[in-house]
């Protein structure tokens, strides 16, 4: 029996350890980028990082920074969700033409009634389209 504790040990612990690096080169490679990566974005950069790190361990890290709220995803209206370390509410807007997500300081996206058929309005995020400046160029 004791035997047997000891053999799985280095096991178990091989496999901590794996995930504990397998986090924190995902949180090293996400937390670089500040373009709002998509997660597909994320696992070309881990792939370059660490190409042992398989895609479908990218997105499980991912959403649970999601779930812990060390991250949030982000919707567009066309396309896949996006990735944000910055967790504070903020608005975002979306170039047109080569899909780029960026912050936007907003105020005043709440409207002035705050509850409508009982729904009480507590945030709220807007995504703004248009032209980033390169593309203005
Ligand atoms: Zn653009
Ligand atoms: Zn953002």
């Amino acid at each position: 029996m004791l035997q047997e504790s000891r053999a799985t040990e280095p096991v178990c612990r091989a496999k901590a350890t794996r995930n504990t690096h397998q986090k924190e080169t995902v949180w090293r490679v996400f937390s670089a980028m500040r373009n709002h990566p998509t997660a597909e974005m994320v696992c070309d950069e881990v792939a370059k990082a660490d190409p042992k790190i398989g895609r479908a361990t990218v997105y499980r890290i991912l959403n649970s920074y999601v779930s812990s709220g060390t991250a949030i995803k982000v919707p567009v209206y066309d396309g896949a969700d996006r990735y944000d370390i910055t967790v504070m509410p903020h608005s975002h807007a979306k170039c047109r033409i080569c899909g780029s997500v960026l912050d936007v300081s907003t105020s005043g996206v709440l409207p002035a009634v705050k509850e409508e058929n009982g729904f009480i309005i507590e945030g709220g995020a807007v995504l703004y389209y248009g032209k980033c400046r390169e593309c203005s160029k």
